[in-house]
């Protein structure tokens, strides 16, 4: 019988997790760096990517980086490989949160637009979780390895002008059910995090209008912070979530249960 402390950590954990430099990324490997995971993360800007490492160095987090444009098949295989060879071969978590927004009406998207939104969030949310699965085999931390996909509840409900980006979405909670059922016996689990309107770069590019009108029909009458998208990542990781499987697990102030 575990421990409760044993139960709520991630002491000893690996994790790799895409698009760490800012937002809501910028959380997940500080909340699981902080709850002892050992943690690669990578993006596009290495300028960006070494500052962080330095600000996590100074907090004592133990934290590697490496660029990766997560819409190009070679950079996800060449990730994967730096993670192999980081961990000795095996990985406890894969957080696929690296995403892309493109807002426009569904009649102005060309062909090009198309294939780098599903590149970028759909197909490598795919790719890196096949190229993660022999080192997901060999995870050690208790309950099994872990995949998280970080969708959105634009995958769930409609929005005027991010079709495509619902597309993806909506296809990333489906991919957390498909993995889910077919990995439940390698002990793998496998669950997705869709969040509502969150405090981020992303948010800051939309129209304060239209964030205004967002928040209003959220029941708790705010936007989220990145930290408390974290924190429920972190808890799908830990051996306490060792029953969770499948799941789509929406952080929204209650976004898509009201009227
Ligand atoms: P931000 O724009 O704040 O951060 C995105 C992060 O991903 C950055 O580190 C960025 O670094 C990296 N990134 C973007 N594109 C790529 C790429 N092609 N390859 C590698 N890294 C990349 O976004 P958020 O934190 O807001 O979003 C994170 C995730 O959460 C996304 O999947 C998003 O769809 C989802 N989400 C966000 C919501 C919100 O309201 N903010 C709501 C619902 C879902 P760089 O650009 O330097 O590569």
């Amino acid at each position: 019988m575990m421990s409760r402390e044993e139960r709520w950590s991630l002491a000893g954990a690996t994790a790799l997790v895409t698009g760490g430099s800012k937002g809501i990324g910028h959380a997940i490997v500080e909340e699981l760096a902080g709850f002892g995971a050992r943690v690669h993360m990578c993006s596009r800007n290495a300028e960006e990517l070494e500052e962080c490492r330095h600000r996590w160095d100074e907090k004592r987090f133990q934290v590697t980086v490496s660029v990766c444009d997560v819409s190009s098949r070679a950079d996800r295989e060449k990730l994967m490989e730096t993670v192999k060879q980081n961990f000795d071969g095996k990985l406890d978590i894969l957080v696929n949160n690296a995403g892309r927004v493109d807002g426009k009406i569904a009649t102005e998207y060309t062909a090009r637009d198309y294939s780098t939104i599903m590149a970028t969030n759909l197909e490598s949310s795919f790719h890196l979780s096949q190229l993660a699965h022999p080192l997901l085999l060999r995870a050690s931390i208790a309950g099994g390895g872990s995949i998280i996909n970080i969708s959105s509840i634009g995958g769930l409900i409609g929005y005027p002008g991010l079709a495509v980006y619902g597309i993806t979405k909506g296809g990333m909670n489906q991919l957390t059910r498909s993995l889910a059922t077919e990995w439940a016996r390698d002990k793998i689990r496998v669950n997705c995090v869709a969040p509502g309107a969150i405090k981020t770069d992303m948010t800051k590019k939309m129209e304060s209008e239209a964030l205004e009108q967002e928040v209003s029909k959220v029941p708790m009458r705010r936007v989220g912070t990145p930290l408390e998208v974290a924190s429920v990542v972190s808890f799908l990781c830990m051996p306490a979530a060792s029953f969770i499987t499948g799941q789509v697990i929406n952080v929204d102030g209650g976004r898509t249960i009201s009227a």
